[in-house]
């Protein structure tokens, strides 16, 4: 909210938006060469034609200029060139094309007759009108059409045209409303631009704040799913997993063995860094995207392992413990001394014969079974006496 006050307070980003829609008016000048021939047709006559011709490129090149200038903005050239300099070019455009229909309109003026003096008086009023939505840009208006008021006041006043006293003071009027009704529109379209302009940042700080949402939401998906120590998943996505798993489904759950007592030697870091190499050789074991290993809590570990038969899952439980057994040698100084795991398999052939609960029953009595008869073993649930043949024995 603050970076979007901070725009809307931005008058660089306003002008830029008042030099827009300025420019966008350009073509409109085209009208100049219309309301000149006009004039030049009413006034023409060999003495005064040098003067209007004079006059027809004095009116005509500022209006070329404001179409050059409009192209050349739309192509972003010159480049560099901020709305500040675009500014001050259309300042200049329209006081000197506010001077010449002013000059030039007066010299008319003083050299007509009265239906002459009717002509040129329509198409002044005609270039005054055509213009008004300068008012966008309320400078370059007024450098328009200020000038051309106050010089017709002045010569009217001071001219022998009929009814030019009156006159004079209808264009001193309309000068002053001209100006006070600038004013009032063009702080009217200003504020709309500073809330075009607000909204549109309003628009993008939503966008910004819905990217930034959804990445913390990610985030925060991704931690409720992960164990912090170990960086494996947890309970909560081993649940989510299992019951994805419809088919043939081996559940795992290693417990690592005598670990107090490894804690208690060792301290609780070396205990932590244990953990984690025994959560690697877990993860190191299964198929990623087929199989899943999570970290139960404490030193419990849970491994699901999907379209397998019971005897390859036994290997696989079989080749688990003993690559945790064999973690010493792979990291002598980390592990402090041998480590070993017992695991209680349970086994489903289809998700009709066990619900996730049942799996997770019979893991747990299994791995009871695991340790009451030794540790460091695989004890496999379906099995009846629930102890694996050729399961190796116990060496911690
Ligand atoms: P058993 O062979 O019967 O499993 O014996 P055990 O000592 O492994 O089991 P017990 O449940 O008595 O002890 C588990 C220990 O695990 C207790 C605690 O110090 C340790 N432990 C649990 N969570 C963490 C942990 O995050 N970090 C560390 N370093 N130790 C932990
Ligand atoms: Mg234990
Ligand atoms: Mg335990």
């Amino acid at each position: 909210m603050a970076k979007a006050i901070h725009r809307f307070q931005s008058g660089t980003d306003v002008l830029a938006l008042q030099m827009d829609a300025l420019y966008k008016a350009a073509p409109a000048s085209v009208l100049t060469i219309f309301g000149g021939l006009i004039a030049i047709s009413a006034y023409w006559s060999p003495q005064a034609k040098t003067g209007l011709l004079i006059w027809f490129f004095c009116i005509c090149a500022p209006a070329a200029a404001y179409a050059i200038g409009a192209m050349a903005r739309r192509s972003g050239r010159p480049k560099g060139w901020g709305p500040v300099a675009w500014s001050h070019i259309s300042k200049a455009i329209f006081l000197i094309s506010g001077l010449a229909w002013g000059i030039g309109g007066a010299w008319m003026l003083s050299i007509g007759d009265h239906s002459q003096t009717l002509v040129i008086c329509c198409v002044v009023m005609g270039a005054i009108t055509c213009t008004f939505p300068n008012v966008v840009y309320e400078p370059a208006h007024f450098l328009f059409q200020v000038p051309i008021l106050a010089i017709f006041t002045i010569t009217l006043a001071a001219s022998d045209v009929e009814f030019g006293g009156l006159l004079a003071i209808a264009a001193a009027l309309l000068c002053l409303a001209l100006v006070v009704m600038a004013r009032a529109v063009g702080s009217q379209l200003t504020l709309a631009l500073h809330l075009s302009l607000e909204n549109k940042q309003l628009a993008e700080d939503l966008a910004e704040r819905g990217i930034a949402l959804e990445r913390a939401n990610r985030q925060l998906s991704v931690e409720a799913l992960t164990d912090p120590l170990t960086g494996m998943a947890n309970r909560r996505q081993l649940m989510n997993f299992m019951r994805t798993n419809a088919g043939r489904t081996a559940l795992l759950i290693a417990d690592i063995d005598h670990f107090k007592s490894y804690n208690d030697s060792f301290g609780h870091v070396d205990g932590d860094i244990c953990l984690v190499l025994v959560a690697g050789a877990l993860q190191n074991a299964i198929r990623p995207g087929k199989d899943l290993a999570a970290r139960l809590g404490g030193e419990e570990f849970a491994v699901i392992l999907s379209d397998l038969s019971l005897d390859e899952a036994i290997a696989v439980a079989e080749r688990i413990r003993g690559d945790v057994q064999t973690l010493i040698d792979a990291h002598p100084r980390q592990i402090r001394r041998p480590v070993t795991i017992s695991i209680g398999l349970a086994y489903r052939s289809s998700e009709r014969d066990k619900t996730h609960a049942n799996l997770m029953e019979e893991a747990d009595s299994a791995l009871y079974e695991a340790k009451n008869s030794g540790r460091n073993r695989v004890s496999a649930h379906s099995s009846p006496s629930g102890d694996l043949p050729g399961a190796a024995p116990a060496r911690a």
